[in-house]
Parts: structure tokens; sequence; C-alpha cells
């Protein structure tokens, strides 16, 4: 694998939380205090919110992403939100969350299936994947995560999709996501580089290219430790994401690093 500049992104997942209007709100003062061309910035609501978050958002450059998607296009799902459905209020799509492994039992092949789905909707999957405490205590975290990312591609592998799918990934150990525990950052950094290599041993194409997130109790004052690691491109931001404050400062600290690389490697 070749070293490529990657672009640098701050996700903000704000699980159960929010009703519409109270997200519409949130996301006018979250663009306003962000406002910076340097990253990505993403804000992805309760389902309910999307619409009134992609309205509050646009002209800002904050671009909206749902939290989950079904694994099937259409069908008798009662409840459920399907990718077809996303179209027009979301581009992005968590899948794999670990609160939704735990929570919903969600498999590597379900997790694949909506892979495909974002894939087949023209949504960029954020993709999460993460050992829980006992497996890096035993020494299986890397192993942890490629398993993890071979069950989520294996719907894809064979299909020539991997190239398309516009595919981040965010590294999340599960002992660290709303805990204010985190991961040191060097740690965190030899597993983006663990993903990348998994990523291109499994046939995605151009496997440096693709950004590794880091997420786990990520706030306006660790977040320099993460984003000073070469191999890792933004994070995802859980419980600090519903603070305008703490989005500020994550925001700018992550645009000072892209903008210092983009000066280092101009041609990327
Ligand atoms: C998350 O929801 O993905 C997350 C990392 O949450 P927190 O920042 O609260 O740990």
């Amino acid at each position: 694998m070749t070293t490529v500049a990657r672009p640098v992104l701050v996700v903000a997942n704000w699980k159960m939380h929010t009703t519409p209007l109270e997200a519409s709100d949130l996301a006018v003062a979250i663009a306003a205090a962000t406002s910076d061309d340097a990253i990505g910035r993403v804000i992805c609501p309760p389902f309910v919110a999307l619409a009134a978050v992609a309205a509050a958002v646009a002209g800002t450059g904050v671009e909206v992403g749902a939290q989950n998607v079904h694994d099937r296009p259409f069908g008798a799902h009662t409840g459920e939100i399907s990718a077809p459905m996303l179209r027009g209020l979301a581009s992005w799509c968590i899948v794999g969350h670990s609160e939704r492994r735990r929570d919903q039992a969600e498999t590597d092949d379900v997790i694949g299936r909506k892979l495909e789905r974002c894939l087949e909707s023209g949504l960029r999957p954020i993709l999460c994947v993460g050992e829980r405490l006992a497996e890096r205590e035993a020494g299986l975290a890397e192993v942890t995560v490629r398993d993890q990312l071979k069950g989520a591609s294996s719907a894809l592998t064979g299909k020539g999709e991997l190239g398309q799918a516009g595919l981040v990934v965010a590294y999340e150990p599960v002992w660290a996501i709303g805990t204010g525990r985190t991961a040191r950052g060097v740690d965190a950094a030899v597993m983006a580089e663990a993903i990348r290599d998994a990523l291109d041993a499994l046939g995605w194409p151009d496997a440096a290219a693709i950004p590794v997130l880091y997420g786990g109790s990520v706030t306006s004052s660790t977040m320099a430790e993460f984003i000073a690691e070469p191999s890792i491109d933004g994070a995802l931001v859980g419980g600090a994401s519903l603070k305008v404050d703490e989005m500020a400062g994550i925001v700018a600290r992550a645009a000072l690093t892209a903008r210092a690389r983009v000066a280092q490697d101009p041609v990327g």
C-alpha cells in the first residue's frame, strides 16, 4: 500500500438524544461554531430529526448521516427504515455501531448487508469496529477487528463493488464508548494501520486511502492525542457532540491538523 493524503472528518453521533426541534437548534449552533472547510463535518441525529437537521445545516457545509439502516431494501419489517427511504435526507450512514451489535445482536453478516444497502443507495457508510476490554486484555484486539472487517466485507466481496463504497471506518474500542475512558493515541494508531492492512488483504482497492476515525469518549481535550497520529483521520464523537463548545473545540483541533497535513503533502 502506498501512503496517500486522506480527508479529515469529525462525525457527531447523537444517539437517542434530541427531539426534531432540539436537533434543529443544536445543528444550527454547531454548524455556526464549527465553520471550517479544512475538514468534513457530519451530524448523525435520530431518524425523526434527519429532515429538520438537513434543513438546518443546508448551505453550511455540514453533512447529515443516519445512525443505522435496515439490511433489506424494503419489506415487512415494522418500524424499520431502509436505505432508499434515506435518499434526500442523509448522505452518510453509521453501520455496525457497538451499541447495536450489543442491543440488537447485529452480526457481521447483517452489517455486511447494511454496507451493501448503503452502496446501492449512494450513502457513504461509516463502519464501526472495535474490541471489548477482555479481547484487548487477551491480546485479541487486532484479530477481533480483522474478523469484523472480514464479516462485514463478505456481502461486497467478489462483486467488484468494494472500490465504490466510499467507506470510512471508525475504530471504536467498546470499553471506551461512553465510559470517559479513552484508548491511548498510539494504540489507536496501531489499530488504524491494522484496519487498513486488513482491508487491503480483503481486496478493498486503495485501502491506504480509506479514512479511519477514532471513537470512544473523544472530547475537545482528548482530540489532539488522536489527530496527532498520522494514521488517524478524525473522530466519531458521541456524548461530547451534543455540546456546542465541545464540538467547536474538537473541530478546531482537527482542522489545525488537516491544514498541517495538506501543507506537508499539498498534492496528496
Ligand atoms: C459513539 O457513539 O460512537 C461514541 C464514541 O460515543 P462516546 O463519544 O460518547 O464515547
